[in-house]
């Protein structure tokens, strides 16, 4: 006889999803996993992606799925809401540190896309010496949603996580 399931099963499962971007991150400390409730004996899982064009977000909904099934879950449905939009305030402060022993600068807090793509962002911090002292080399760096960036202190190049 099968445990009642319960959305703290849910949830903890899902943090086992990690980003296929950001491999040490999982899918709940971004914020992409918005909701997941159960009724009728199916889970729901709503996602949203860090930005619409992320390349990545198909192989997230793939992931949930399969752990999912892993967990014997049989009925579940997987549901990518748009609106509102992903934000950076989303991401737990974990995530973030996570992301800076990674050497990726972390997005900034109520940052927009719109600096980035005039070709600028303000206080992009290096994420191995914390100067602000930065410029952007790319608008790509290793994946779609980073920016190549380089330290003008430290010299070191470095990704900017830049779903945003
Ligand atoms: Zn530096």
């Amino acid at each position: 006889m099968q445990n009642e399931l319960t959305t703290h099963d849910i949830w903890s499962w899902l943090s086992e999803v990690s980003d296929p971007e950001i491999p040490v991150l999982n899918v709940v400390e971004l914020g992409i996993v918005r909701d997941v409730s159960i009724s009728n004996d199916i889970v729901h899982v709503v996602i949203t992606p860090t930005y619409s064009g992320c390349p990545a977000m198909r192989t997230i909904e793939e992931d949930i799925v399969e752990v999912l099934e892993e967990f014997g879950v049989k009925n579940h449905e997987v549901t990518t809401v748009l609106f509102p939009a992903w934000t950076t305030d989303w991401m737990t402060d974990e995530a973030r540190e996570k992301l800076r022993m990674e050497g990726i600068a972390p997005p900034q807090k109520g940052s927009a896309d719109k600096g980035l793509l005039m070709g600028r962002l303000r206080d992009v911090k290096c994420p191995r010496c914390g100067s602000t002292q930065t410029s952007m080399i790319s608008q790509f760096g290793s994946t779609a949603c980073k920016a190549l960036y380089r330290c003008a202190d430290c010299l070191e190049p470095f990704d900017y996580f830049k779903c945003i």
